[in-house]
């Protein structure tokens, strides 16, 4: 499948709307990222993915990056610093993994919905939403043609 047809069976708004609704309960800043290919080291990739998207820039480094590399159907969960210090090891693993099975069932939006959810309900946790919480980056995906 070509990123165009994946995009399409995206429900969009359902994912914007699900990253909302775990931001209410954390400090933690999560954005899902959308690319045909990795073309090169998945996490090397996506690493480079989250400092250009100026995710290293939050206050309490907490930003959350779920990459996805659509026609290879390949994902990687990045956390910041902080986040990283508190996920226990495999942690984003388990979420990637979960997704693998949503997608080869076709269920694309299902899955990342469920993994924004997984990601919230961690950061709820170490990192609980401050009164007066802003949106440091937006909810929107962050797509690459
Ligand atoms: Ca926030
Ligand atoms: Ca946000």
């Amino acid at each position: 499948m070509n990123q165009k047809e994946f995009l399409a069976k995206l429900d969009q708004p359902r994912i914007v709307d699900a990253i909302a609704e775990a931001e209410l309960q954390t400090s933690g800043e999560i954005r899902v990222h959308v690319q045909p290919k990795a073309g090169g080291d998945l996490r090397t990739v996506a690493e480079r993915t989250f400092e250009r998207l100026g995710m290293t820039k939050t206050a309490l480094r907490t930003g959350v990056l779920l990459f996805i590399a659509c026609e290879e159907q390949r994902f990687v969960i990045l956390g910041d610093q902080h986040i990283d210090e508190s996920v226990p090891a495999g942690f984003w693993d388990e979420i990637a993994a979960k997704l693998t099975v949503r997608f080869k069932n076709g269920e694309f939006t299902d899955g990342i919905v469920e993994a924004i959810r997984a990601a919230g309900d961690h950061l709820r946790e170490f990192f609980p939403r401050a009164s007066d919480d802003v949106d440091e980056l937006p909810n929107d995906l962050s797509i690459d043609a």
